[in-house]
């Protein structure tokens, strides 16, 4: 198709022409730059033959469909994100192709002719990706210890409450699992506060792959977290502590060339129907638990007085 004019070959975003049979009749300055595919090379051609990753089904749908609206229609271009690939030559980008949206609109209609329109939305997108990594990283800063990245003693609270509210209509148990590692100060000493620091994450990385999803971990202070498991009665507490103990005791921490091994002790107390306790409540009783079982010489696990 001759093609001359200015407009069509000095704006800013790709313009193919085709025909109902996706055959294309014009191919625009601004894709002969960024495709390095000149349109002698590709005029004439079938668009879908000439890119096979083309939903051919889809564009031959959304063209029919502007034609038949005599409107635009727009072109979804999911799952690559592009209609035509031009690959994106800089390190700093998060994607490989250029990011586009694809409007349809009716050219010629008595030639059933149409109109696609290519625009470069990569800076859009990138933005957006680095604003939603923003929020995560903010929302994590506050709900979460910046050392172990298991959620904080606020989150706790808060997200603990919420449970209970909800265990106590669905009549389901809450328990309550405090964690202290054992003697953690000679670690300090022995081994420095950077080893320490080690322990504290991998630690933290097992309590984390011992729980559900619906359940959580927090770093209350230096060396004690508190795990609230829902819908989790006194004895399946039990079993779940009982595992994470000999987990730890049998897992021997590598830090800067050294081994270090480590015991935790554990207390757990559940709310029930019975009790009715509160948060606040429970979280003494599987402290005073806890004391116990460090009474009785650490690496124990003690559910009840
Ligand atoms: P026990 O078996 O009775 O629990 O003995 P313990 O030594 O673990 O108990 P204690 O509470 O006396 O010691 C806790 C130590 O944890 C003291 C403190 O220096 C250390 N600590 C607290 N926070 C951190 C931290 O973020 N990193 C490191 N490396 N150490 C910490
Ligand atoms: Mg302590
Ligand atoms: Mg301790």
């Amino acid at each position: 198709m001759k093609f001359n004019d200015t407009v069509f070959n000095t704006i800013d975003n790709g313009i193919i022409i085709l025909d109902k049979n996706l055959n294309i009749l014009a191919w625009n300055r601004w894709l002969e730059i960024r495709t390095n595919i000149l349109k002698d090379e590709i005029e004439n051609k079938n668009i879908c033959k000439e890119f096979p990753y083309i939903d051919e089904k889809k564009l031959k749908r959304k063209v029919k469909a502007a034609l038949v609206t005599k409107n635009p229609s727009y072109f979804n271009v999911d799952p690559h994100k592009h209609l035509i690939k031009i690959k994106i030559n800089s390190i700093n980008a998060n994607y490989d192709f250029m990011q586009q949206d694809v409007t349809i609109v009716p050219y010629d209609l008595d030639k059933e002719i149409v109109c696609l329109y290519i625009y470069d939305k990569t800076a859009l997108r990138e933005i957006n990706l680095k604003l939603e990594r923003a929020n995560k990283e903010l929302i994590d800063l506050t709900n979460k210890d910046y050392l172990t990245k298991v959620y904080n003693r606020r989150y706790f609270n808060e997200y603990s409450e919420k449970a209970l509210e909800l265990a106590k209509r669905n009549k389901q148990d809450i328990s309550i699992i405090a964690i202290d590692i054992d003697r953690f100060k000679k670690i300090n000493d022995t081994y420095g506060h950077n080893v320490g620091d080690e322990v504290l994450i991998e630690v933290a990385n097992i309590f984390r792959s011992s729980i559900r999803k619906s359940d959580i971990v927090a770093r209350f202070g230096g060396e004690e977290f508190i795990i609230l498991l829902i819908n989790a009665k006194l004895d399946e507490a039990t079993t779940i502590a009982e595992k994470m103990r000999v987990k730890i005791e049998d897992t021997i921490i590598k830090v800067e060339n050294k081994e270090v091994d480590i015991t935790a002790s554990f207390g757990v107390a559940t709310v029930n129907q019975k009790n009715n306790e509160t948060i606040e409540t429970t979280l003494k009783r599987a402290d005073d638990l806890l004391y116990i079982a460090k009474k009785h010489g650490r690496n124990e696990v003690v559910n009840s007085l």
